[in-house]
């Protein structure tokens, strides 16, 4: 606690990106990371569940990763021109993502999301966003908008102070996998839709998978209302397949956005998609960012997707998950503890108090306090656990790990338990 108090006198809030402040306990300041594990200020090792909030796929400070973006530092940072790292990057993205034609490198999710929006506009002449309630989508006032706290119908809500209202007027919202609230919308607007952003897995809210039902039904309406589909693979992409939801699942957006795990940590983002869409940005769609396609992070990505792509990798990121993912359900039976435990590649989800998963509403209504408890306790135990019950696993998660983890979870007090 007494780091955060320092850090509080010299950075707003003391945490630099607003949701850290929710960490229970109170934001650990750490000094390093190595493969799963992280080691904090004070010389306590955690096995590691946050993964930088999802980006570590590979664990932290992998030697491939390290090496190659050793290797540009002292080659320099950034050209202000293009160099052949910006195309080799682009090129594994679109190996590992076959279904599209070309990529645009920028920094965050964020700022990747305006980009496919931006397109999504220009290439249909339309205004109207529709995302789904329970999405999030980056921070920026035109799409931080019925992530939580959504009261049903299409109108979104605001989500922060100091957001411009107005961002209101130009997104509606639809329920996540109701095939019969899409038709309804689109029924009565769908010629005013410049694009559907979906993140394919509610990966915010419990991980919820789509059913492939509305995938295609999702696919076919954008079709018929001319409208475009626009995947949210910020957490899917590279992480549930090496192709990311657009493989696992078998339906082909018009865009695409990545970043997370495609830079093991390193800050980058990426739009990809049709070749007529993004290639609008040079017919009047403007695309910049001083540091889009920076050298560091083009190495980063290389050598991650290099990682990600050798075989046998996301087999043995679903069975590590897998392997958690029993193991909770039977410490929580054994324990007559009331839990869900479900996982979606190497994302695994504890819903505490229920039996079965739950719709995104009844996600936002669990009792959350039950969880933050039980992360306190853990973190004792060397756990370091993400709010909402969600553990990401990387490559490094080795069955020591796993059995770590069980072992705390089954020593926790059987009061604190229910
Ligand atoms: N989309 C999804 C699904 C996310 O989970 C996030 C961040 O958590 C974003 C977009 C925004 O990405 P960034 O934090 O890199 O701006």
């Amino acid at each position: 606690m007494q780091h955060l108090e320092r850090a509080r006198a010299s950075i707003g809030g003391g945490v630099t990106s607003g949701l850290r402040s929710v960490l229970q306990p109170q934001p650990l300041s750490f000094t390093s990371g190595r493969g799963s594990r992280l080691f904090d200020v004070d010389g306590n090792e955690y096995v590691d569940y946050v993964l930088g909030w999802g980006p570590v796929i590979l664990g932290h400070a992998h030697p491939a990763v390290t090496d190659a973006v050793t290797a540009q530092v002292p080659r320099g940072q950034l050209f202000g021109g293009i160099h052949p790292g910006e195309r080799i990057a682009a090129e594994k993205l679109l190996s590992a993502v076959p279904a599209f034609e070309r990529v645009l490198w920028s920094n965050t999710g964020t700022e990747a999301i305006q980009v496919a929006i931006r397109l999504a506009r220009a290439a249909t002449g339309r205004n109207l966003i529709v995302k789904t309630s329970g999405a999030y989508h980056g921070w920026h006032d035109s799409v931080l908008l019925s992530y939580r706290g959504h009261r049903g119908g299409h109108e979104p809500v605001l989500a922060t102070r100091g957001q411009n209202p107005r961002s209101v007027d130009d997104v509606r919202v639809v329920e996540f996998n109701d095939r019969e609230d899409l038709a309804e919308f689109f029924g009565a607007h769908g010629q005013e839709v410049a694009a559907v952003l979906l993140d394919p897995v509610l990966s915010n809210t419990g991980v919820i998978a789509p059913d492939p039902d509305y995938l295609r039904d999702l696919r076919s309406t954008c079709d018929a209302h001319g409208a475009l589909l626009v995947f949210d693979e910020v957490i899917t992409g590279f992480r549930v397949a090496l192709g990311g939801a657009v493989e696992l699942y078998g339906t082909i957006p018009d865009l695409a956005v990545y970043a997370k795990a495609l830079g093991n940590g390193f800050s980058v983002a990426a739009v990809a998609g049709r070749a007529d869409v993004v290639d609008l940005v040079e017919q009047g769609c403007a695309h910049s960012g001083t540091y889009n396609g920076n050298a560091l992070a083009m190495a980063a990505v290389s050598a991650t997707l290099t990682e990600l792509s050798r075989p046998g990798v996301h087999e043995q990121l679903w069975q590590t998950a897998g392997t958690l993912a029993e193991g909770l359900r039977r410490t929580f039976r054994d324990r007559r503890v009331r839990a869900h435990v479900h996982h979606l590649g190497p994302i695994v989800q504890v819903l505490p108090g229920v039996t079965d998963a739950v719709s995104p509403r009844e996600f936002e209504g669990l009792d959350w306090s039950v969880w933050d408890r039980w992360s306190r306790r853990l973190s004792q135990a060397g756990l370091f656990l993400l709010p909402n019950g969600r553990m990401f696993l990387s490559t490094a998660h080795s069955s020591a790990d796993i059995d770590v983890t069980l072992n705390a979870f089954g020593a926790l007090d059987p009061d604190l338990l229910r």
